[in-house]
């Protein structure tokens, strides 16, 4: 008998995984009703090694702490009836026993009516002894007394053994996460190793023929491998231990083998990529040859996220992860670590989530659960909420977010003042110092430079000039960098703000033709000129602007309505536009100077944009503001901005 399924049994049960997309719950309760309850597996550390476990079995004092009745001052054990007439008119004399008791010393003498002895902080309290009298209360008497001016309750300055932990007491119980505090309470127990849930181990393996590790040269065509690098932090980050097998080809066999290894030498495994029903994604076919039961969701109702792969194979979890990183990122936040905690025997991350309000309109499909990533800023009532998403397929987003919120599936948008849980991608958030929500600009991280240097967090979120300047009107950031040209006053910027802004110059971006150096039919010419010579070859593609970029009102003018081949290109950035010339997928566009020099491409200049910034006047005194425009204004600042090829205001 094998596991393998004859191929016509393979293909229908392919058909019906497609055929059935689960819901988010469905999806989640039974993956959970595969893999619990279970027993969690455990082994003992040295204490030194045990942070951030969790304890496997509740501790039980083996000792009291402290061990014996202590002394807590520096000064004389007592016999407190003794004491009991002393007053500043009638001083007690007593005599000294031959023994200083010091820390770690055992005392041997009993006191006896009428004696004392000395003894040190930490000191046990001898035998006859019940209360110990300041040294600063005491006057002495002669070599062999001291005199004592004040009466002594019994039990004072006495730490009693036991008092702070107390023999057979349960000192910590099982799930507790082990962090210096626990882990003093143990050593101050004498406990050297615990018994801690075994930490799982997280096989991750990545899947494609285009991924390359970094570090290596990147072919064309080819991209880095950024799953296995998050996946494994993140995992590590939940108490597994990932074990990175590296990027595998999209080869059934060859990756067969890689499964069945890893598999074999771990608890969980998670792949990436593959998982969709693109010509090369085979690693979902290989799981129901792995292990019983196989498949138990293929296709969530989760945007992104849709073609995530859940399976148990003999009781171990393996899922496949979707290609692009974010969603891969969202999938596994919201459907794995919540599993892997479980396994791990760490409890549910409730530290992990805020409340905060989304300040715009997010619009959602019907019938998917939607992931949104935000990024946090400080309101004036409460945590905002910004959507920082890129599409599932970009990366810097992350650096940006925060977390991410969950629309509803029966919802079609989250309207803009709604209150969202925002699940964090790590457990402490440090909100901005400055906030700079906008269009965005290189030379706008050298201007920032310093302030980070210094420690400041700086977060720029590019939303473009109009939604901006909205954030900047409705409070939410501190300045809105903004290049918005007024057709009716001929002038940037100024026309476009409202009470409560002001304007900040900025510094000014040459727009103008890309093209390769030594293409002759742009060599030399006006911008007027070269696009001329570009409509006129039909064989020459150029690359546009998205609409409502600054960029692409230049363009059409330049074009006058001509449509030539490449004009639905429409990328959305400056550098996508040099991307596209510079890999000949294009022969011209339009960018800024900068960009077009970054990229070694000739450069015809035709239009200088006002970059400038709408300053939020009631957060101007803010520190972060302040440095903010100090920088704007500091020879290094200005000296930056034009060696990249910007010219400062
Ligand atoms: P796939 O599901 O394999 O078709 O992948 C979907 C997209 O995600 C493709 O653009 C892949 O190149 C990309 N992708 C897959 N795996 C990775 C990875 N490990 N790192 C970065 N991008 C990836
Ligand atoms: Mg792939």
């Amino acid at each position: 008998m094998t596991n393998t399924p004859s191929p016509r049994d393979g293909d229908t049960n392919e058909q019906d995984q497609f055929l059935t997309i689960l819901s988010r719950e469905d999806a989640l309760a039974r993956f959970e009703a595969g893999l619990f309850p279970r027993a969690i597996a455990s082994e003992t550390r040295p204490l030194a090694e045990a942070l951030g476990c969790a304890l496997a079995k509740d501790v039980v004092a083996p000792i009291d702490v402290p061990p014996f009745d202590r002394s807590n001052v520096d000064g004389f054990a007592v016999r407190s009836a003794d004491l009991a007439s002393a007053g500043e008119a009638s001083p007690v004399r007593v005599m000294l026993n031959d023994e200083v008791v010091a820390c770690g010393t055992a005392p041997t003498r009993p006191v006896l009516s009428g004696t004392a002895t000395p003894i040190a902080t930490g000191g046990p309290v001898p035998r006859g002894a019940d209360a110990i009298v300041m040294v600063e209360r005491t006057q002495p008497a002669g070599p062999r007394a001291v005199e004592i001016r004040r009466a002594a309750s019994p039990g004072q300055f006495v730490s009693y053994a036991g008092s702070d932990i107390a023999r057979g007491e349960a000192l910590l119980r099982a799930g507790t996460v082990i962090g210096s505090r626990e882990i003093g309470m143990l050593a101050a127990c004498g406990i050297a190793q615990v018994t801690v849930a075994r930490r799982p181990r997280v096989a991750v393996i990545s899947t494609g023929d285009e991924l390359v590790q970094p570090g290596q040269p990147l072919p064309p065509a080819a991209i880095y491998d950024t799953n296995g690098a998050i996946v494994a932090a993140a995992v590590n980050e939940n108490g597994g231990e990932a074990v990175f097998l590296g990027a595998v080809a999209d080869d059934e066999e060859q990756l067969e083998a890689v499964m069945r290894k890893a598999l074999e030498a771990s608890d969980v495994l998670v792949l990436s990529g593959g998982t969709s029903k693109g010509a090369g994604d085979v690693s979902h076919r290989i799981i129901g040859r792995l292990g019983k039961p196989g498949i138990i969701a293929h296709g969530v109702a989760l945007k992104p996220g849709k073609p995530l792969c859940l399976a148990v194979c003999d009781g171990k979890p393996v899922i496949i992860l979707p290609g692009f990183p974010t969603s891969a990122m969202f999938t596994f936040h919201d459907m794995i670590v919540p599993v892997l905690r479980r396994m791990a025997g760490l409890p549910p991350r409730s530290d992990a989530k805020v409340n905060a309000r989304v300040p715009v309109r997010i619009a959602s499909e019907l019938g998917r659960t939607e992931f949104v990533m935000v990024s946090l800023v400080e309101g004036a009532d409460g945590l905002i909420a910004y959507p920082t998403g890129k599409g599932s397929g970009a990366i810097t987003s992350f650096a940006q977010a925060d977390g991410f919120l969950r629309i509803d599936a029966l919802a079609d948008q989250m309207p803009a003042g709604s209150e969202a849980e925002v699940t964090l991608f790590t457990p402490h958030v440090r909100v901005p110092d400055l906030v700079i929500v906008g269009s965005h600009c290189t030379g706008l991280d050298l201007v920032t430079a310093p302030l980070a240097h210094a420690g400041l967090v700086v977060r720029s979120i590019a939303v473009g000039s109009l939604g901006g300047l909205a954030s900047a009107k409705r409070g939410e950031c501190d300045f809105a960098p903004i290049h918005l040209f007024d057709e009716k006053t001929g002038t940037y910027n100024t026309p476009y703000l409202s009470d409560g802004l002001e304007l900040v110059s900025g510094w000014r971006r040459m727009q103008g033709i890309v093209f390769r150096k030594g293409d002759r039919r742009f060599e030399g010419l006006s911008a007027e000129e070269a696009v001329r010579a570009a409509l006129a070859d039909p064989a020459c593609i150029m690359v546009n602007r998205n609409q409502g970029a600054g960029t692409r009102i230049l363009i059409d003018r330049l074009l006058g309505g001509a449509r030539p081949d490449g004009y639905w290109n429409q990328p959305r950035s400056h550098n996508a536009v040099a991307a596209a010339v510079a890999q000949h997928r294009a022969d011209w566009g339009m960018t800024i100077a900068p960009v077009a020099h970054a990229s070694n491409l000739g450069f015809i200049p035709f239009a200088e944009e006002h970059y400038d910034f709408a300053l939020v006047k009631a957060r101007k005194q803010r520190p972060a503001v302040q440095a903010f425009l100090d920088a704007l204004a500091s020879e290094a600042g200005r000296a930056a901005l034009e060696q990249a090829g910007f010219r400062p205001a």
